[in-house]
Formats: structure tokens, sequence, C-alpha cells
């Protein structure tokens, strides 16, 4: 399976497919003379999937408890939660499956059944490393409003300062 560049979102995804330096045209997306990534040549995006991947329980392993409507399916979650790729689910579905055709192989259901990140269902490790604790936005909002509009309890602001420390820049 042959992707491209353009297939991607994601910056650090299309900056290793242009470092391959092939072009070619893109079987998912269409667009002629744009950098390629061949899935029977190429490995370096595999990897990188990985740690992501590895995040997900097929829900039959998720316990019962889990709330439903953090079930989805992985070209959903791929496309929605992680803004990785700019073509619709069902290209994602081609693009991840070939990407990662080794661990495709070994756990089909994380591609293809409904799946779960089974840390959200864990209230002690929301609170330790969401910005956010167990807290919904709306919260937070409401707390700002009408509790106490400076010193507020309803971020973890170890985990906030991390965050801002990564996506600092220079300029
Ligand atoms: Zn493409």
């Amino acid at each position: 399976m042959i992707c491209c560049e353009k297939c991607f979102i994601d910056i650090e995804i299309k900056a290793v497919i242009k470092s391959l330096n092939q072009l070619g045209k893109c079987e998912l997306c269409g667009k002629n003379n744009v950098y390629i990534y061949n899935t029977e040549i190429n490995n370096e995006l595999a990897d990188m999937f990985d740690d992501l991947l590895n995040l997900y329980t097929a829900s039959g392993d998720l316990p019962p408890d889990y709330p439903p409507e953090n079930v989805n399916l992985l070209k959903h979650e791929l496309c929605g939660r992680w803004n990785i790729f700019c073509i619709d689910a069902d290209l994602a579905y081609r693009a991840i499956t070939g990407i990662c055709h080794e661990k495709y192989q070994e756990h089909p259901e994380i591609f293809d059944a409904p799946i779960g990140i089974m840390e959200l269902n864990r209230k002690d490790y929301l609170e330790e490393h969401s910005i956010m604790k167990n807290y919904e936005w709306e919260d937070f909002v409401e707390g700002i409003k009408t509790k106490n509009r400076f010193h507020t309890d309803y971020i973890n602001k170890e985990v906030l300062f991390s965050f801002c420390n990564d996506i600092q820049k220079n300029i």
C-alpha cells in the first residue's frame, strides 16, 4: 500500500515521509508527484504508531463498567481524537492496517473491533496524569466563574506545567 505525506495532518509523520525522499502517486488520496511511503518497503512509521496502538484494549477485554461513550473504532480514534490523518476514516483504516501490517496480523481486534483506553476509566490515573484531573472543561469554567477565580483546584498544575514546557517555542 502506498500512502503519502498529504494523507497526514501530523507534522512529525509528514517529516518522516518527506525525509524518505521518494516521489510518486498516492494510492489513497490519489495525488500525483507527492512524497510517498510504501508499506512494502518502508517501516519507519510502524514503530511510531506502536506506542499509540498499545494504549488500546479491545472492548471484550475492557471492564464491564467501562463507559460505552469511550468505546470507538480505531479508524475514528485516529481521525477524531488524535487528528493524525486528513483522509476519511475508511482510507485511514487502509493506511494504518498497511503501515502496521505485522501488528494487524498479531492483534486484528485492535484494528477491527471497538476499542477503548483502559486508563480513561481509572480515576486515580486521571487525577495524576490528566490536566483536568477527573473534571470536565465545563466544571472548570463553572468553578472559576462561581467558586474560586484565582486559586482553582480543577487543574493538575504539574501536568499543565510539563505540557506548556513541551509546546513552548522560541521566537
Ligand atoms: Zn495521499
